[in-house]
């Protein structure tokens, strides 16, 4: 797949978002080294369900360029147990760990109860403003939902990341307000999208990140096919189109505001990224 990417496009970006963890290993050393061979300069990976922890510590160990979350997805939340949240914790002391999540609400697929959901969620949530680190939020068709949880005052110093936002308008406006971070993904660069495109002129330049969501999401030209973090250059030129910058200016931008959201990140930082 990443051999079919444009070798002349680069960026020298970071891809917030992508589940290293659901490639295989031939893939994943394949979709790094593609996306390096783009100028990448590194690369989130957000976990899903606990199990995969081992692996992404593994994976951050192995590549200075990477680092991870810790956390549940929604779709898994009615697999919490007691003592996950303290697995979380545990995890979160490892110097790469540089977020909880991803958690959050989906109530598209409801795959798992909304009260569940909620209740993992806000657990999570607890746990990172305790810890002082920001969230990865997920949200689908769960705008209301969300935003009541978010604006409560036991979270007025959470900082989240709503990563491959596509919450519309007044959503983008109340979580902007309080501080949030919106990620932009492949969706962008999509013809039917305008509601991801629409809240790029309200949003401070300091507050986007850019992220693949590989495996899914893929932006034109390759969609429909498997997304890799290579493709995140394809959604740093439609972000600098839409901003009327130059790439490497969207770049630098978005990288500052990647390492400002996960300050962790900064201390493990590879020597060529600042
Ligand atoms: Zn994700």
């Amino acid at each position: 797949m990443t051999g079919q990417a444009d070798p002349d496009l680069s960026a020298a970006c970071i891809d917030s978002h992508c589940h290293l963890q659901s490639l295989d290993a031939s893939e994943r050393e394949e979709a790094l080294a593609g996306a390096r061979a783009r100028g990448l300069r590194g690369f989130l990976v957000p976990c899903i369900v606990l199990d995969d922890a081992p692996l992404l510590l593994e994976l951050c160990e192995e590549h200075d360029d990477v680092w991870c979350s810790i956390g549940v997805h929604p779709h898994h939340a009615d697999t919490w147990k007691r003592g996950d949240l303290e697995r979380v914790a545990d995890y979160a002391q490892h110097p790469k760990v540089v977020a909880i999540g991803e958690c959050g609400l989906d109530f598209f697929y409801d795959n798992s109860p909304r009260a569940t959901q909620e209740r993992v969620m806000r657990e999570q949530w607890e746990l990172a403003v305790d810890l002082g680190l920001p969230v990865i939020v997920h949200n689908r068709d769960s705008n209301e939902a969300m935003c009541e949880v978010f604006r409560r005052p036991e979270f007025d110093e959470l900082v989240a990341d709503f990563h491959s936002f596509a919450g519309g308008l007044p959503m983008a406006e109340e979580v902007l307000e309080q501080g949030a971070y919106l990620g932009i993904s492949g969706m962008v660069t999509f013809k039917r999208a305008d509601n991801v495109r629409e809240v790029l002129p309200i949003t401070p330049r300091d507050r986007i990140l850019v992220e693949t969501d590989t495996p899914y999401l893929a932006p034109v030209p390759y969609r429909g096919k498997p997304n890799r973090p290579a493709y995140v250059v394809e959604v740093a030129h439609r972000l600098a189109a839409e901003w009327g910058w130059s790439v490497e200016e969207t770049s630098a931008q978005t990288n500052e505001n990647f390492y400002r959201l996960f300050p962790k990140a900064r201390l493990s930082a590879p020597s060529q990224s600042s």
